[in-house]
């Protein structure tokens, strides 16, 4: 290693710190500017750093700063990176799409299931938490702009699902998951959130005895949007962690 890469990274990891110091304060500082503009509470409104594309010193350097719940897009990818388990307190999300045969893995390591949008996915996880003996969170996935090949499922078949989900023993819906679209100007995403917010409300009156109070939408570009609309949690990578 030359001098000036050597002094590079220690000027890097110095920065590290701070850095994520500085992006985190940002973002929660725009969380709450955006849920006091629509007249709700910051602190009803959970921000999940998305961990998906750092490793698990970036993890505990986020913990140490105060974050306590964390996104993986990825079963295996998740538990080979993080390694020993978060410690208690801390909340880890799955947010990317679950293939059945991983649901074993994937109910022991995760907290909360977000990504639940087809039949084979809910039996899967039933099993694997009936199993562990202990109820699994989950939400389930509306692909609310109805793009083909984007994971959720389509509107139309969310209250069937909902209703599988209401009366499974070993696993407890506790709202609904969104992507929006990529749009270039943020605004456009703004129907897609206020359609899932009416989905949710459609749900809790017709399953009044489950809690569909989580509504997961809002990435780094749109989040403003999504809690403006509604958002009770929003999934926040590269303002968190970089691009
Ligand atoms: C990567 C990812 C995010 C975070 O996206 P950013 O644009 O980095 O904030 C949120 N939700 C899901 C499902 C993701 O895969």
């Amino acid at each position: 290693m030359s001098v000036a890469d050597f002094t590079r990274s220690i000027e890097a990891a110095a920065d590290q710190p701070t850095a994520l110091r500085s992006r985190i304060t940002d973002v929660l500082t725009r969380i709450a500017d955006a849920s006091r503009a629509a007249g709700r509470r910051p602190e009803d409104v959970t921000l999940v750093a998305v961990s998906k594309t750092v490793d698990r010193r970036a993890v505990d350097a986020a913990l140490a700063l105060g974050i306590r719940h964390f996104g993986e897009n990825r079963v295996q990818d998740a538990s080979r990176k993080l390694g020993d388990p978060l410690p208690a307190g801390a909340c880890l999300h799955l947010i990317g799409q679950l293939q059945s045969n991983k649901a074993k893995p994937a109910a022991a390591l995760f907290d909360i299931i977000e990504s639940v949008d087809r039949p084979s996915v809910i039996d899967a996880l039933e099993k694997a938490a009936e199993r562990n003996g202990q109820p699994l969170p989950v939400l389930l996935q509306v692909n609310v702009a109805r793009e083909p090949q984007k994971a959720g499922c389509d509107p139309d078949q969310a209250a069937s699902l909902m209703a599988r989900l209401a009366q499974s023993p070993s696993l407890t819906p506790q709202g609904l998951m969104t992507m929006a679209p990529l749009v270039a100007d943020p605004e456009d995403a703004r129907p897609i959130f206020a359609g899932l917010r009416t989905i949710q409300h459609k749900l809790q009156r017709q399953f009044p005895a489950a809690d569909l109070h989580t509504l997961s939408m809002g990435m780094t570009n749109d989040f403003h949007i999504a809690i403006e609309e509604g958002a009770t949690s929003v999934r926040i990578g590269r303002a968190i962690f970089g691009p």
